[in-house]
């Protein structure tokens, strides 16, 4: 890691060192780039917004590409395998089960507590030769231009002023990146939350993970080590303040009387957490020397579990874009790069924005033909292998045209 205040002048400057900039920062590491990154909160604070205590569960294709990176062997064993998925809707008869065995797969997916990801990237970045780590640092402004862009950032008190050919605004679903360049963004509230919480139970969860619809919204219970099991809950914004007032013994009823003893008895409840939900979506830019990555680019409702593992096949086609200009001899931040990486990404970005938002808007109205409607969706899902299939593919971000990581190749073409 070079120091802080060398040269400012680099080729890629990343704005946000979260789940999704972090790992950018890390796929550009073997590529005759000088990087710099900037995040406004320490990896291992307490009030890291990305690394904090909420687990994700991590698609299959997600795994591949952080394989390509060389930073799967750094989770091993510290993430818990998705053997299987339980889908239901209370109340109703439609459910649907999908096994990974079934497409010959390890697992759908792994569940790790961002924290372990925060402690992980933290030493990585920190090592790496061509990166140059501005943390705690903020943008303050940004100037985006056809020759270069210009970023005045704020550490410690200072200001300064850094240029690059290439920005990425990584830095979340109220990026200041995507305001100062003057991109609009689609953005609907939900007028849900979220509440998070780890949960121990009384019998074996098999790797088997459950997401239930109820009459007060979807709640998905993802497995962890032991007989402990991550929970996502969303509640109807006017009822969250109720809800997390509960005491654990109250909330645990609750809860039962949602989820059923599909998993024995929830015996103890970690700190609780609540995240206000929004879906919010950037449009279509042509912005010189900028990209936007992750949640910057579109936040989504977790109720699929999808927001980071789009953010990372954002990273993995960007990196490669990238990468394939280099090779070329090829501006990295060029308007071609830019076009490139925008055209490819729209198709999966859309295609997950409607699966996300469709699933909470068909879940979330309790009209008679809607109902029936999704019963019957459910178990034409149970018993539709071409669908299911289908379905299981792009959740496990493994459909469409895949970059080279995600199909478990080195980053650079012919290497
Ligand atoms: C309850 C819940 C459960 C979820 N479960 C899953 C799941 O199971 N699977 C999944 O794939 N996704 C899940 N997600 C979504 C996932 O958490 C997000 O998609 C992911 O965190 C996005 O990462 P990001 O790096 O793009 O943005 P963020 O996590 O928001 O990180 C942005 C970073 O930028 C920094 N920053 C902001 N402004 C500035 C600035 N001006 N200057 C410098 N730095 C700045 C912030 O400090 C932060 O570190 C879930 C989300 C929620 C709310």
């Amino acid at each position: 890691m070079k120091e802080a205040g060398a040269a400012d002048d680099y080729d890629v400057l990343i704005i946000g060192g979260g789940l999704v900039g972090a790992s950018m920062a890390c796929a550009l590491a073997g590529l005759p780039l000088r990087v710099a990154l900037i995040e406004a909160v320490p990896f291992q604070s307490p009030q890291q917004p990305s690394y904090d205590e909420r687990c994700i569960a991590l698609a299959y294709g997600s795994r591949r590409i952080f394989e390509g990176l060389g930073l799967w062997p750094l989770l091993a064993g510290q993430v818990t395998p998705i053997s299987s998925i339980h889908v239901s809707d209370r109340g109703h008869f439609g459910f649907a089960r999908l096994a990974a065995q079934h497409y010959h797969y390890p697992a759908f997916g792994y569940v790790v507590e961002n924290s372990v990801l925060g402690q992980m990237f933290g030493p990585r970045l920190a090592q790496q030769t061509n990166l140059t780590l501005c943390c705690p640092a903020r943008l303050q402004s940004l100037r985006c231009e056809s020759g270069r862009a210009t970023a005045l950032i704020e550490q410690q008190g200072q200001q300064r002023t850094m240029t690059a050919r290439l920005v990425i605004g990584a830095d979340g679903g109220r990026s200041q990146v995507r305001e100062q360049a003057g991109i609009a963004a689609t953005v609907a509230d939900y007028q849900q939350s979220a509440i998070i919480a780890n949960l121990s139970i009384s019998q074996p969860h098999r790797g088997q993970a459950f997401e239930r619809f109820t009459d007060s919204g979807p709640l998905a219970l993802l497995p962890l080590d032991g007989q402990r099991c991550s929970l996502v809950w969303t509640v109807a914004r006017d009822a969250v303040a109720e809800v997390m007032a509960l005491d654990d013994g109250a909330f645990l009823q609750r809860l039962e009387q949602r989820f059923g003893r599909r998993l024995g008895r929830f015996i103890r409840i970690g700190r609780r957490h609540a995240y206000p939900l929004q879906l919010v979506s950037a449009a279509p830019h042509q912005v010189p020397r900028l990209a936007l990555i992750g949640n910057a680019a579109h936040t989504l409702h977790p109720i699929a579990g999808q927001g980071f593992n789009l953010g990372i096949r954002d990273v993995a086609v960007l990196a490669q874009t990238i990468c394939d200009a280099l090779q070329a001899g090829n501006d990295p931040g060029g308007s071609a790069v830019l076009a490139g990486y925008e055209q490819w990404r729209q198709r999966d970005q859309r295609s997950i924005i409607r699966l996300t938002d469709g699933l909470v808007r068909l879940f979330s109205n309790d009209l008679a033909p809607l109902v029936l409607a999704r019963s019957s969706a459910l178990l034409a899902l149970d018993l539709i292998p071409g669908l299911k299939r289908h379905f299981a593919r792009q959740t496990m971000g493994l459909a469409g045209r895949l970059p080279r990581l995600a199909r478990g190749l080195p980053l650079a073409a012919g290497s």
